[in-house]
């Protein structure tokens, strides 16, 4: 049987996810005997080198990029999953919504962050503008907002225990049991 091939982005989140997946420690011996890391940044892939069976997604959208890249994964995953609440709900990223009612809530988050907060160092009073920088969206998108997500793992970040329990499933081509005290976070 072939391996199975995992694909992983982190789009408007902290890496935190990633990390979590790090925690299964020794068990990555067992993943890597039954599955492989395609486009990741956990190997530095950049792009796809092949369809992959799973996509993880840490993170929601707040700028083209992550859409972007998201598509993409939906396009070349067969099963993508949401991992985390940033994914799932927003996360920290998601509080700038909040500002939504506001007559130019992106200036006003962009104005907050790089000029008004009393903890900001500005002396020009730039706010960033490099035409690298990727577009930012109105508000913050969750990934069902963007495409259809066929899983979603909960968890600030979900804990190893839980990435191994899913991902186990996965890689068997069964939907992924979490148990209420696997997922049971206070
Ligand atoms: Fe980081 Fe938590 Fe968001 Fe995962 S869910 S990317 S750990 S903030």
């Amino acid at each position: 049987m072939r391996k199975k091939r995992i694909a992983t982005a982190s789009l408007a989140g902290c890496f935190g996810c990633h990390m979590s997946l790090l925690d299964i420690d020794e068990r990555i011996i067992d993943l890597m005997k039954v599955a492989e890391f395609d486009r990741s940044p956990l190997n530095d892939f950049k792009k796809f080198t092949r369809r992959c069976d799973i996509g993880l997604i840490e993170g929601g959208c707040c700028n083209e990029d992550n859409v972007h890249v998201l598509r993409e994964f939906r396009k070349n995953c067969d099963v993508l999953v949401a991992v985390g609440q940033c994914a799932i709900m927003g996360g920290l990223p998601v509080m700038r919504n909040a500002i939504m009612h506001s007559e130019d809530p992106l200036r006003e988050c962009l104005d907050e962050a790089y000029k008004a907060s009393p903890k900001v160092m500005n002396p020009e009073n730039q706010i960033p503008n490099d035409p690298a920088l990727p577009l930012l969206l109105d508000k913050v998108y969750t990934l069902v907002d963007v495409v259809k997500v066929d899983y979603q793992i909960p968890g600030c970040p979900p804990s190893g225990d839980v990435l191994w329990t899913a991902l186990s499933a996965l890689i068997k081509g069964e939907p992924p049991e979490l148990d209420w005290a696997l997922i049971k976070y206070d």
